[in-house]
């Protein structure tokens, strides 16, 4: 992903200019007030971006958990007398708890689920605010919260503030240390590629998971200071309105961008605060700047600062893709793949019927055959894509049927895609980091607090993908988005993925379509030194010069059937063979043997 623009000194003077307010402000001051509001709703739009910016899973109702985490605070503070921060603490596990219950199932279904759940259980939790009087007393709401004290020091408006800060400052750093990290990597992959996600074996509902934990734990941290801060707290303050509100915020701010939730709140919060006098206008005032940034700004506000930025200072990319030395890959202990009476239908059509393939371990072996014949169908059957209608695919020794798409990759098996499958927001490097998904070892604890053991595996894996990306020959674009990458090369760093993986199994699916003529020789090395490293590669291609000096057995696939199988030479040269793929012209040519 794009890393921040906005430059350390900047970083610091905000930081420095919120330290520096309540110097210049009374302590009963309206503008404290409401600066340590922002902060508040800060902490909630940094964990609302990380699950709907990151891990694209919208919530509709994040005013639920912020009212778990202030209804906490509220009642076990004012009627049980606890201590605020370990108040603050149940109101963060509970929103994260509850939070989880409500959406685990709708992590199986679309986002859409997702987020009329999310809804609905704001709706149903407002609702329960109002009606269970006898601990929450209804509309009146539970009042006089007492500040949070420490030491027998009770926090005024001053210190409460500068708590404020303090916890902004580390939710948005620990935020930052995730999205940096595997899991980040884990969550854009979910968002934007999901069969790319499965390929490196991570699996989407486990990473949706940790991102909406950590989300509404956010949410319940923010709430557990929403009720300390108006001292009064009532189901009014938590309506629909007001997640609407944080959702506006993160995504006219920036949606999966770090700064995003910040600028956004610091916006559309301050400005109508500031436009009290404009009541009248206040609406449409409002209502002008949000349609005027989704018009010209659609990456929000934080999108359009980036770009002027970037018109400014362009970036070098590459810049420090020469940092890693060409090194020796160790061996790969390839897997035997073997495939017998394959079926699979769709609707009407017979995809495969009954195909056998035996590829032994550490050998090249290539599929071919005209359009539609069934090779992709395939290998989305080898790599648990899809479920066959029967037959069976042992992968090493065991059964793979029935295991699924993420245990698969998990076990060794890696694979590109026909449609090169990277993520277009993450950089060539973070592509092939991703890889190494299943490998990583840093837990989330770990890696939020950048332990020293989590960076030295971050930096081990960096230097690691970047030899891979030198290994297929395209170092120089490691720093490049991969959106903005040609597709000759993205298929190179999607085979780079797949080996950073530990693939002693890959599957690559037609690699060669699309790429220039020294990219295609480059290839054909590239294979043959992966299989030289003894991993086993399954190839589909349709250039038979590469699958003649590549492969070592040869597959013809027609109409989902077996036509021919053997060495490339008596394959290619095969009557039947050539008529069903290549059409008489290709007989009368002759073939590369
Ligand atoms: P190839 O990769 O050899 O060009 P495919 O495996 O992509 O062929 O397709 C084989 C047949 O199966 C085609 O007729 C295709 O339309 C059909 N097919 C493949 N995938 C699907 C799918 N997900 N849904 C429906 N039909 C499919
Ligand atoms: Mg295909």
């Amino acid at each position: 992903m794009s890393r921040a623009v906005i430059p350390i000194a900047m970083q610091l003077a905000a930081l420095a200019a919120a330290l520096a307010l309540p110097a210049f402000v009374g302590a009963n001051s309206y503008a404290l007030f409401v600066a340590t509001q922002l902060g508040i709703y800060i902490i909630a739009a940094i964990g609302l971006n990380l699950l709907a910016g990151y891990a694209g899973q919208v919530s509709l109702g994040h005013a639920a958990f912020v009212a778990i985490g202030a209804y906490s605070v509220a009642l076990l503070t004012v009627d049980h007398h606890w201590p605020f921060w370990a108040a603050a603490v149940v109101g963060m596990v509970l929103a994260a708890g509850l939070g989880v219950l409500a959406a685990l199932p709708a992590f199986r279904l679309s986002t859409w689920y997702f987020a009329f759940i999310t809804l609905a259980f704001a709706l149903v939790f407002e609702k329960m605010i109002v009606e269970w009087r006898w601990l929450t007393k209804g509309f009146a709401g539970v009042v006089s919260v007492p500040p949070p004290s420490a030491f027998g020091y009770e926090f005024g408006p001053r210190p409460l503030y500068y708590t404020i800060v303090a916890v902004t400052v580390v939710a948005f750093i620990l935020v930052r240390n995730v999205v940096h990290s595997r899991f980040g990597r884990a969550f854009v992959a979910v968002r934007d590629v999901e069969p790319a996600a499965l390929a490196v074996g991570a699996s989407p509902q486990r990473t949706k998971l940790v991102a909406f934990v950590i989300s509404a734990a956010l949410a319940g941290v923010a709430g557990a200071f929403f009720a300390v801060q108006k001292t009064v707290v009532t189901p009014d303050d938590f309506t629909a309105d007001f997640s609407i509100f944080f959702l506006l915020t993160v995504v006219l701010g920036g949606l999966g961008t770090l700064w995003g939730p910040i600028i956004g709140a610091l916006v559309f919060f301050l400005i109508p605060e500031l436009l009290a006098g404009l009541q009248s206008w206040r609406m449409l005032i409002y209502g002008g700047m949000l349609l005027g940034l989704m018009l010209f700004a659609p990456h929000g506000l934080y999108g359009a600062l980036r770009q002027a930025w970037r018109r400014m200072a362009p970036a070098n990319p590459g810049a420090n893709a020469a940092a890693s030395e060409a090194r020796e890959h160790p061996p790969i202990a390839g897997l035997a793949l073997d495939i017998t009476g394959l079926r699979k239908q769709f609707g009407g059509v017979q995809a495969l019927d009954a195909v056998d393939l035996s590829v032994p371990a550490g050998s090249c072996c290539a599929i071919v055959g005209p359009n539609g014949s069934g090779k992709t169908t395939l290998l989305n059957l080898a790599s648990g894509y899809y479920v066959p209608d029967a037959g069976s695919v042992k992968i090493g020794d065991v059964e793979a049927l029935g295991s699924g798409a993420q245990k698969i990759a998990a076990r060794g098996v890696g694979r590109t895609f026909q449609t090169p499958r990277l993520i277009a927001d993450l950089t060539a490097l973070d592509n092939v980091m991703l890889g190494a998904y299943t490998r990583e070892r840093a837990g989330l604890l770990a890696t939020a607090l950048r332990l020293p053991s989590a960076r030295a595996e971050t930096r081990r894996l960096r230097q690691e993908a970047l030899g891979f990306l030198q290994f297929v020959g395209v170092a120089d674009r490691a720093d490049v988005e991969a959106g903005e990458i040609p597709h000759g090369q993205q298929r190179l760093i999607e085979i780079a993925r797949a080996m950073m993986g530990g693939a002693r199994l890959i599957l690559l699916d037609e690699p060669a379509a699309g790429l220039s003529m020294s990219e295609l020789e480059r290839l054909e090395r590239l294979i043959m030194r992966i299989c030289g490293l003894g991993a086993t590669i399954v190839i589909v291609e349709h250039h038979l010069d590469l699958v003649a000096n590549v492969a070592s057995h040869v597959t013809v696939l027609d109409r989902g059937v077996v036509l021919a199988a053997g060495k490339p030479s008596a394959v290619f040269n095969d009557e039947r063979v050539m008529r069903a793929y290549m059409g008489d012209r290709a007989l009368k040519a002759g073939v590369p043997a």
